[in-house]
């Protein structure tokens, strides 16, 4: 802890109070919390922060981390049958160890959680490996029973599955487990078909895996673009994973092999091997006693907070996927910078959630920023869409008859680019510095005078019709 401190209030005041234990209390050391601590501290604040589990949250721990180097795992399935085709000799039976992946991916999301753990000592923030609830609005309770008081909480909690109650759910897993598999399941049953359902469902199936995908209606991940998220569902559908939509779960039954039986409505009963719940996360506010302090919560316990991550008690703010804005880890960091600077660093700074790029790693990933056709249709009317509609030249060559598309989405009026939207190879690595071009306000013309760089993937861009 820091003796003295030169943190800023708003009115650039100093902030250290000592009638309290700190100045900042963080509850959670997830993307948010951690960097509310760490910024929060560098400007001089005595700052705590308290984790039940691991530092690092969902992304380091159970989510983008692990996810991603999975990604990376399964893309050799096809990587290696497609090296055949540009002279290299691969045998047929390749064979994939999976506790191989799991303990090296293991290794590196330990070495990113001892990174996080370094980053906060190096910068005094006191970790407290201990559950803590709030038990007023300047104090908190941790689960040694021992009571720590603070001029600001931040509840940084994060969020965890959502699983969907009736008989037999117990049986099935979700994203939290999934990395600690013993083997990889000959047959999976994946509910739900948003972000991790799809990015599990290319996982699953490039290892090996018979996948089926159940939804409760015919979307797949609602939000995303329509031609879009068709074109994936095609894909997924070629490469041989089943859909079925428009399933009411009804019950799962484990037979004395392991073997789960799962009925749902309108379809035939399914038996595999392992049920992944992929059906959407809610905010870690059960249990967290913030009615105690008059923090206000929605219908599905995300803390309110104003612009500047406040609740409805002064004292008590909130960034991240508890606050259930959008759950992504960027949003969460510039969250968690904003109230630190705003707070501590004599800085008031606002996040501006317009154009958040986000991409889905499914087999062939998604990427998307700015708004859909059908939402620009919406709040602009007149609108203009350009297409690109190609066969990457690797997959030419590899004969993966997978099509790749772009779209770009115009301001009739105005020829402003107001979101692109693509599915293909590297597209969420396209999409990043395409994203600033759109927060940016360019234009079509502006795309048009961009001299395409050839020959890229990317050069659609500047191409489009
Ligand atoms: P999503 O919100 O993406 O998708 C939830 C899916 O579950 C939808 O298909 C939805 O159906 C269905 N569903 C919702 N509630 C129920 C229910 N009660 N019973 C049955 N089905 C239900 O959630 P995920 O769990 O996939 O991911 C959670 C969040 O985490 C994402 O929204 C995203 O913000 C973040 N995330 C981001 C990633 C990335 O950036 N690449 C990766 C993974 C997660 P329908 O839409 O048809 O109603």
């Amino acid at each position: 802890m820091q003796s003295c401190s030169a943190a800023r209030d708003l009115q650039g005041l100093p902030v250290t109070d000592t009638q309290f234990d700190y100045d900042l209390f963080v509850i959670g050391a997830g993307s948010g919390g951690t960097r509310a601590s760490r910024v929060a501290a560098a400007h001089g604040a005595r700052v705590a922060v308290a984790e039940e589990y691991r530092v690092g949250g969902t992304c380091v721990i159970r989510g983008c981390v692990p996810k991603k180097l999975l990604i990376y795992g399964a893309h050799f399935a096809e990587d290696l049958k497609d090296a055949k085709r540009f002279g290299w000799q691969v045998p047929d039976d390749c064979a994939f160890s999976w506790p191989t992946l799991r303990d090296n991916v293991m290794e590196e999301v330990d070495r990113i959680n001892g990174a996080y753990t370094t980053t906060l000592q190096n910068n005094h923030v006191d970790i407290i490996h201990q559950r803590a609830v709030v038990s007023g609005p300047n104090e908190v309770t941790l689960a040694d029973g021992s009571v720590k008081t603070a001029a600001k909480i931040l509840i940084a909690v994060g969020a965890h599955p959502l699983t969907p109650e009736f008989p037999g759910s117990e049986h099935g897993i979700t994203s939290n487990e999934v990395f600690h598999l013993d083997d990889v399941p000959k047959r999976v049953l994946i509910a739900g078909a948003g972000y991790i359902a799809n990015e599990f469902a290319g996982i699953f199936h490039q290892f090996g895996s018979h996948v089926t995908l159940v939804n409760r209606t015919d979307v797949i991940l609602r939000g995303y673009d329509e031609s879009i998220r068709d074109r994936l569902l095609q894909i997924s559908m070629s490469k041989g994973i089943d859909f079925r939509f428009n399933a009411a779960f009804e019950s799962i039954e484990k037979d004395s092999n392991g073997c789960l039986t799962v009925r749902m409505s309108g379809h035939e009963p399914i038996t595999v091997d392992l049920v992944m719940f992929a059906t959407g996360r809610l905010p870690n506010t059960k249990g967290l006693g913030l009615e105690t302090a008059g923090v206000e919560m929605d219908a599905a316990g995300a803390v309110i907070v104003d612009e500047d991550n406040k609740s409805s008690c002064d004292s008590i703010f909130a960034v991240g996927d508890v606050t259930n804005r959008i759950q992504l880890t960027p949003v969460a960091i510039r969250e968690g910078q904003a109230f630190a600077d705003t707070f501590f660093g004599g800085k008031p700074t606002r996040v501006d959630y317009a154009n958040v790029p986000a991409a889905v790693f499914s087999h062939p990933p998604m990427a998307g920023v700015g708004m859909t056709e059908s939402q620009a249709k919406q709040a602009l009317g007149s609108v203009k869409v350009y297409t690109s509609d190609f066969r990457p030249m690797k997959n030419v060559l590899a004969g993966r008859n997978e099509r790749s598309l772009y779209k770009m989405i115009c301001d009739g009026e105005t020829d402003r680019v107001v979101g692109i939207h693509m599915i293909g190879p590297d597209c969420p690595e396209i999409l990043q510095s395409a994203a600033v071009a759109v927060k940016a306000g360019l234009t079509k013309a502006d795309f048009d005078a961009t001299v395409a760089l050839h020959p890229t993937m990317a050069e659609e861009l500047v191409l489009m019709k």
